[in-house]
């Protein structure tokens, strides 16, 4: 089951160009026009490929909202400002913190919605969940954020920097080499190693002491979000917030990972077909929006936010007024969102501010 077209145009890709990055086949497998996985069918939700925070518990993005709330206000409360989400999914998120945030009706008169989504299938389900609101739609960040026209930028992505592509570099007899995308004898896509060396800007763990085989990944696509986003705070004030899954140090090892019909699947063997993402490396985009004058907080683990935010609190109230059996799920919601042994530790929140400002909400030590 391979997105036929698809195949065919990396083929001849490959064909004029010789093997390819990782990151430029993850790209076009995401987001070629009118074949790419986010662009012809329903990424998620379609058999669910895969289920996000927002959409396990209203609490989710009720807390992110509060927390968009009080940045906010730590800024002035500007009479106008940017609020951008990237990759909003369905909108859960959005609907949820924007519902809480209501609580200060000022904050989302102030509000100009900005929503960078590359899949039609996705803003459609967004206008739906979004329908109170009048979001303006970019398909990706760059047009997102060149939209905000210099107001004062609140910015929040939930699993957005892990489905921007990376590339891998792999240690070979004692040399780094990029591991590209060629096409196999048998004519399906192969990894295959490129010419030696490793950019000057792939961050890396202690290469000396990397054994043979090791996997470095690198991706400039998140490093320039995140530079993007640390220049924009540094210049119009703001916060961001971004949740995912990954690391707050450098590490090595293939941490690739596509899902099809919510199933573990290769990566290479249907582009188009699965969803790809991989562990944000914390320590790469946190140096990168520093370097561009913001100042960045945490990771912290997603459960320890969470709680540090009143998830049990909030989790308490619902419970209260709702019915004995949806106790239950509530609880088992607030579980699954912040256990360690489920998403509490595995995700991890980062926030970034102009330099000037104490420790956000949840990020206090
Ligand atoms: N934040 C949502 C969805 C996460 S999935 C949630 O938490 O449920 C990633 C989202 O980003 C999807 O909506 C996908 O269509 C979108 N997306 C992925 N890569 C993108 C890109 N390069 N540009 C714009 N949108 C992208």
């Amino acid at each position: 089951m391979t997105d036929e077209a698809l195949a065919r145009r990396l083929q001849a890709r490959i064909a004029d160009e010789g093997p390819l990055p990782l990151d430029a086949f993850w790209r076009e497998a995401m987001t070629a026009p009118g074949l790419g996985y986010y662009m012809s069918g329903q990424p998620i939700g379609r058999g669910g490929d895969f289920t996000t925070a927002p959409e396990i518990s209203q609490i989710f993005g009720e807390l992110i909202g509060l927390w968009l709330v009080e940045a906010w206000r730590r800024a002035g409360a500007p009479a106008a400002f940017a609020l951008v989400e990237l990759g909003p999914g369905r909108g859960q998120l959005m609907a949820d913190a924007l519902r809480a945030a209501s609580l200060d009706p000022a904050f989302g008169r102030a509000a100009r919605l900005v929503l960078a989504e590359a899949s039609p299938a996705m803003r459609a389900a967004q206008a739906d969940r979004l329908a109170d609101t009048s979001p303006e739609w970019r398909d990706d960040w760059q047009a997102a954020l060149a939209a905000t026209n210099g107001l004062p930028l609140f910015l929040v992505a939930n699993e957005f920097f892990d489905a921007l592509p990376i590339r891998q570099f792999r240690l070979q007899d004692g040399q780094w080499r990029e591991r590209l995308v060629g096409i196999a004898a048998t004519g399906g896509f192969t990894f295959e190693p490129g010419p030696p060396g490793l950019p000057d800007d792939a961050l890396a763990p202690d290469l000396a002491a990397a054994p043979d085989g090791a996997i470095l990944e690198f991706s400039p696509d998140r490093a320039a979000l995140a530079t993007a986003i640390g220049r924009r705070l540094a210049d119009v004030d703001g916060a961001a917030l971004v949740v995912d899954y990954g690391h707050g140090a450098d590490r090595l090892g293939d941490s690739l990972q596509a899902l099809q019909d919510g199933k573990p699947a290769d990566p290479l063997l249907a582009p188009g077909m699965a969803d790809m993402t991989s562990h944000v490396n914390f320590a790469r985009i946190k140096q990168a929006a520093e370097v561009a004058g913001a100042r960045a907080w945490g990771p912290v683990d997603q459960g320890a936010f969470l709680l540090a935010l009143g998830a049990e609190a909030r989790a308490d109230g619902l419970k209260r007024r709702a019915a004995p059996e949806t106790a239950g799920e509530i609880d088992r919601a607030l579980r699954r969102l912040t256990h360690p042994l489920a998403m509490g530790s595995l995700f991890k929140a980062m926030a970034f501010q102009p330099a000037i400002y104490p420790a956000p909400a949840g990020f206090e030590t």
